[in-house]
Parts: structure tokens; C-alpha cells; sequence
């Protein structure tokens, strides 16, 4: 069903120029110790592939650029396809290419520092026996996570038990406010976010030249659930210095930059410095196309350059977790700069021309990488992309609306398809013109013109067709993986429909296990089914008993005007119900480990009062589908 390249996307990806620090490669190469044969991570328990790194043998370093791929992608993506153990500095190892991040091995006095225990538990503990296997056997004595995302903490399970954490065995040092970041960026738009992340790491699409090749940090998502271990040691402001197994740590806190909260830091004594996030081999994202909120450019060249003053003048190699390192004081200050510079100049030239009244469409248009930051590989953009990091400084100073009223309260896609199709004569004569737009490779305009028609009318074949053709040749021509995933994913669902719904109850459980009691309402709330609520008044007391002498011990949940709200610390006199529970149970039962009516029947929850008046809340939840349209009505 795939289509091959053009004639038009050929002659683009053929006219694609660069010209590159061929010592990229020597850097992915550098200190490779082993790698997991086949780069294949299987699950021991149940034998599934989680990780197969030789679904991407296509992509060797001696085959030419496909004319399905935007050459400079193909680069990137021989570059993340080196997968294995790599010396990085004296007591300092990484494995890289067994998940979209890299796990760093610091050696200490009795055993490992582990930072960023990767997405998948499998993935992490394969890395870990690999490290034990070629450099001695250490146990784990501290997690170091830099930030709040998935890939950083998820694989946790695979390095360390929570009962070593308990015991103290092992340390798990974060930035403050790491646990609730790591919990609350998964929970109002959980559902949305993860359908949303399919299009931008396409986990879907067979790897294959004209299919998924890449995710620009790195090769791709393993299939796995992520956990995690809560930090038992938060880092709090910038030159907190830790003694660590041995090994001194200095750190800077860097909150509001690629995560809401995120720390860099540095080994003196190793003259190593671990950029977390905040640097990477590519152009990051001011925004994910998964969705998220607008991350702060400015904080986030201004941290860059606050680690040039504290660290730049010493260190000798900075890695992060994402991609490969940078060796030598030079190379890595020019590193440094060119990043900080990099996210400076899409925010000022975005606002510069903001101020002079060009909207997102227009600036997105108007920019132009300047060949500074397209003569390195670092600073294109293989994950971000300029075209969608200028929409999203824009949108954090100044909304989605770009001030002309007559994009204030457009027709949704349907109801405006409809219309257009009218005004051009019908379907036929609509997919008519289209089609000499996709003959003159006018791949943008025919995937706005047949939206409408697809809009108007989902079963119609032929336009579902079309459109597919035209999103694949601009996911042909893409240099931003995650452009390239989600047109592709866009016109494999166009073909196929969207997938049918995996599993609704997907979210990672441990993630679910750390929620707060007032994270826990807020993600009921928002199932709430408002029309089934029309002249309910409510209130229900809620007792914490494992949370006894803390804020959360009393919570009033209520219904008013349609809208559920919960208050921490009181009780309501006029309660119709008092409900007596610990949250650990309220979990089990958020966690559908138990249900409501049988943690009743066990005694786990004691009610009083009018039991019904909890159906009123918990029986009007709506659900989600994993699988809800995107390319369709
Ligand atoms: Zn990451």
C-alpha cells in the first residue's frame, strides 16, 4: 500500500545539502566496548521482544540515502543506530541504542551511580548486565534521575528493587519537584498525550526505508510499561554538592527548560559533566508534537549559559542522555554555545517578528535556520523542528490565537469540509484539482484542500487515498523524525483506519501508584459526564486513615453545576455520605486491583450515610479510547 518516492521528492531529498562534522561518527563510535547481540532485549519472563535493533540493519553506515528518506534524516539515523557499551571517561560508561535514551554507569567506592534507568525495565536491566558483564559486577547504590519524563526514570525496576530503596541500599536522587512532574504530566492529558505520541515516535510503522527509520534522540520507544521508584534525595538549588558512593557531585537545577523539572551536574574529580536533557545531537522541541505545555526557551538558553560559567571552563567531557557525548574542553564549550545560542535565537527572532505583527503561520514561513546552526548536526532539527518551535514560542506569550478575528470562531473541520467542497463543485472536481496539485508536487496544498474532503466525508475512498499519498511524500521529504513519523502514521491510518483500541487502561501503574489524593480527583474529574449531572448538588466526606495528621487526611468530593470539585483538609456537615479509606486502597481500587463494592464487602472501606450518593459520581465517569481519529472525523 506504501507508495514510492516521486519524482518531485526526489529531486527534494536530491537537493538536500550539508555539509557535516564527519567526527560525529567517530564520536558514536568512541570507546565502544560490546553490544547485546542482534541488539535484541527480550522480556525473560513471557520471551517478547521489547528492543530489536536489527529490524534497522537497513540503515548501515555504507548504504546510500534512500529516495523515501530526506538524506540528512538518513545520517541521523546511521548515527543512532550504533548500539552498545561505550567507555565515556575513567568510571564513566554508557549504553546507548537499547531504548530512545542512554543509561550512564558511574563507578563508585562499592557500586553503581545509575543515571536515567532508560523507558523499559527490560531495556535497563540488559544494559545493566551488559555493564556488570564487561566491567565487573557492581550492585546499584544510587539512581541519579535528571528529569521528569518517562524515559529517564521508567526502566527503574530493571537496575533496582523498591525494597533496596527502602533499605537504603540504594539512593534515588532527583530534582525538586521531580515526582509530581513525573506524575501530573501523564494525568490530565494522559490519554490524549499517549494516542497523540504514537504519530510523533511512530511505534507502529514496520521499520523499513519508507516507513519508520528514526526518532531523531534516538531509534525509537521500546514496547514496554514504564514504573517508578519515587526519590528518596532531592536536589534544591544550583552548586548543591552530593558525596555519592565516592564520587562528588555538584549539581545545577535548570526547572523550566526541556522538563519542568530537570538538573544538569558534574563529577570534578571526572571532570565530567552530564547535560540531563538539556542538550542533545539535534534541535529539541519547544512543544512535542505529542502535545504538552510550551516549554520556556528563554530559561532554557539562559540555564545553557549558566552552565557554560559554572562548569565550562573545567570540564573535559560532557555526555547527556540522549545521543553521544563530546570530548575536550574546546569542542564541548563550542557545543554548549552553539545549543545556547540555538534556543535563544527561535525565541527572540519568533518575538521579534511577532512585534512586528507576522502570525505563527507566517513566522514558521519566514524563518530560516541560518547556516551557524545548519553547519552542525547538533543544531538541526532531527526532534524539534524550527516550523513547529516557532508556533510554540508564539503560543506561550501569545495563545494559539493569532489575533485575526476571523480565525476567532472558525468552523470545526467537518462543517468547514463540507462548505468547501461545495464552493469547489464537488468531491470529484475538489480530488480533480488535488490531483494536478500533487502532479506539480504541491504536497502542502493538497493536504489542506483533501482534509476538507476526508472531513466531509470519511468514506470516501478516493480522497482517503489521495491524501495518504500526499502526507507520505512530506513525510519522504521530512529532516524532523518526528514530522516524518507522524505524516507516515497519518497516511498508514488513512489506509487502515485507525487502530482499533489496545488497551484503554495503559497508563504506567507505578506512575498511578504515586499520585497524590488531590492528582487522583482531578483525573476523575475530568471524566466527568456533565449532561448526566444536571440538578445534582452533592457532597461526600472523604478519611484518608493513612494519611492521618497530614492535609490530605479529610477531602470533601462534590458535585456542583454540572462541575465535580474536591477540597482538601475539611469535612462537609451536610455530607450525604462519609467514605473511610486509605489511599493506598483508593489506588487498588483507581488501579481496578479491587473494586469499590468489594473493598466494601472486605472492610477496606467503611461507609456511612447514602451509599447511592457515590454512584451519582462514580457511575457518570466517562472512558477513553486509545484509538480516537486524528486524519478523520
Ligand atoms: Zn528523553
Amino acid at each position: 500500500m506504501r507508495k514510492p518516492a516521486t519524482q518531485h521528492t526526489k529531486r527534494a531529498n536530491e537537493s538536500v545539502t550539508f555539509d557535516l562534522d564527519p567526527d560525529d561518527f567517530t564520536r558514536a563510535d568512541r570507546g565502544f566496548i560490546a553490544s547485546i547481540p542482534e541488539g535484541h532485549v527480550t522480556h525473560p519472563e513471557t520471551g517478547r521482544t521489547v528492543w530489536n535493533m536489527s529490524n534497522y540493519a537497513f540503515i548501515a553506515d555504507d548504504a546510500a540515502s534512500p529516495d523515501t528518506v530526506n538524506p540528512s534524516l538518513w545520517r541521523q539515523a546511521q548515527l543512532n543506530s550504533r548500539h552498545g557499551l561505550f567507555e565515556v571517561a575513567p568510571k564513566c560508561w554508557q549504553v546507548r541504542g537499547y531504548d530512545i535514551s542512554n543509561v550512564t554507569f558511574i563507578e563508585g567506592d562499592s557500586g553503581w551511580l545509575v543515571i536515567d534507568p532508560l523507558t523499559s525495565a527490560q531495556s535497563a536491566r540488559a544494559s545493566l548486565d551488559l555493564a556488570n558483564e564487561h566491567l565487573g559486577a557492581r550492585p546499584v547504590v544510587a539512581v541519579i534521575y535528571t528529569h521528569s519524563h518517562a524515559d529517564h526514570f521508567g526502566g527503574v525496576h530493571g537496575v533496582t528493587t523498591q525494597a533496596d530503596v527502602d533499605s537504603g541500599r540504594c539512593i534515588v536522587i532527583a530534582p525538586e519537584g521531580f515526582l509530581h512532574e513525573a506524575v501530573s504530566e501523564n494525568i490530565i492529558a494522559g490519554p490524549a498525550m499517549l494516542r497523540r505520541s504514537a504519530y510523533q515516535f511512530g511505534p507502529l510503522l514496520p521499520p523499513g526505508a519508507d516507513a519508520h527509520i528514526d526518532a531523531g534522540l534516538g531509534k525509537g520507544v521500546p514496547h514496554d510499561v514504564s514504573g517508578l521508584i519515587a526519590p528518596t534525595h532531592d536536589i534544591t538549588h544550583t552548586g548543591q554538592e552530593l558525596m555519592v558512593d565516592g564520587v562528588r557531585v555538584v549539581f545545577q537545577l535548570t526547572p523550566e527548560t526541556e522538563a519542568p523539572a530537570e538538573m544538569n551536574f558534574y563529577f570534578p574529580d571526572l571532570k565530567a559533566l552530564c547535560m540531563a536533557e538539556n542538550c542533545s545531537h539535534t534541535m529539541h522541541n519547544l512543544v512535542p508534537i505529542r502535545g504538552a505545555l510550551v516549554r520556556n526557551a528563554l530559561n532554557w538558553s539562559k540555564y545553557l549559559n549558566e552552565s557554560i560559567q559554572l562548569f565550562g571552563a573545567d570540564a573535559e567531557v560532557l555526555f547527556a542522555s540522549h545521543n553521544w557525548p563530546r570530548w575536550g574542553n574546546d569542542d564541548l564549550r563550542e557545543f554548549l554555545v552553539l545549543q545556547r545560542d540555538l534556543y535563544k535565537w527561535m525565541h527572540d527572532q519568533t518575538m521579534r517578528l511577532a512585534n512586528k505583527g507576522y502570525t505563527p503561520l507566517e513566522i514558521a514561513e519566514e524563518l530560516e535556520l541560518p547556516e551557524e546552526f545548519q553547519r552542525h548536526e547538533h543544531t538541526r532539527g532531527f526532534y524539534g523542528d524550527l516550523v513547529h518551535n516557532a508556533k510554540a514560542v508564539y503560543q506561550r506569550y501569545l495563545s494559539w490565537y493569532d489575533g485575526n478575528p476571523a480565525n476567532l470562531h472558525k468552523l470545526p473541520p467537518a462543517e468547514v469540509g463540507k462548505r468547501y467542497v461545495v464552493l469547489a463543485g464537488g468531491a470529484e472536481a475538489l480530488l480533480s484539482h488535488a490531483q494536478q496539485a500533487f502532479d506539480q508536487g504541491d504536497y502542502r496544498w493538497v493536504a489542506e484542500l483533501v482534509n476538507h474532503l476526508v472531513f466531509a466525508d470519511p468514506t470516501n475512498e478516493a480522497a482517503r487515498s489521495m491524501q495518504a499519498r500526499a502526507l507520505e511524500q512530506l513525510g519522504y521529504q521530512a529532516e524532523s523524525a518526528t514530522f516524518r513519523n507522524a505524516y507516515l502514521m497519518g497516511a498508514m491510518e488513512l489506509r487502515q483506519g485507525p487502530p482499533a483500541n489496545p488497551n484503554p487502561n495503559v497508563r504506567a501503574r507505578s506512575l498511578v501508584r504515586e499520585m497524590t489524593v488531590d492528582q487522583v480527583f482531578d483525573t476523575i474529574a475530568v471524566r466527568t459526564m456533565s449532561e448526566k449531572l444536571g440538578g445534582v448538588s452533592l457532597a461526600t466526606n472523604w478519611t484518608f486513615t493513612d494519611l492521618a495528621g497530614t492535609s490530605d487526611e479529610q477531602w470533601v468530593l462534590g458535585v456542583s453545576n454540572r462541575t465535580m470539585y474536591s477540597t482538601r483538609g475539611i469535612h462537609s456537615p451536610t455530607a450525604a455520605v462519609s467514605v473511610t479509606l486509605t489511599r493506598a486502597k483508593f489506588l487498588d481500587i483507581v488501579l481496578q486491583d479491587t473494586t469499590f463494592v468489594d473493598a466494601v464487602k472486605a472492610g477496606d472501606v467503611v461507609l456511612s450515610g447514602d451509599a447511592a450518593s457515590l454512584i451519582t459520581i462514580f457511575g457518570n465517569l466517562d472512558t477513553f479510547s486509545m484509538g480516537f481519529p486524528i486524519v478523520e472525523p
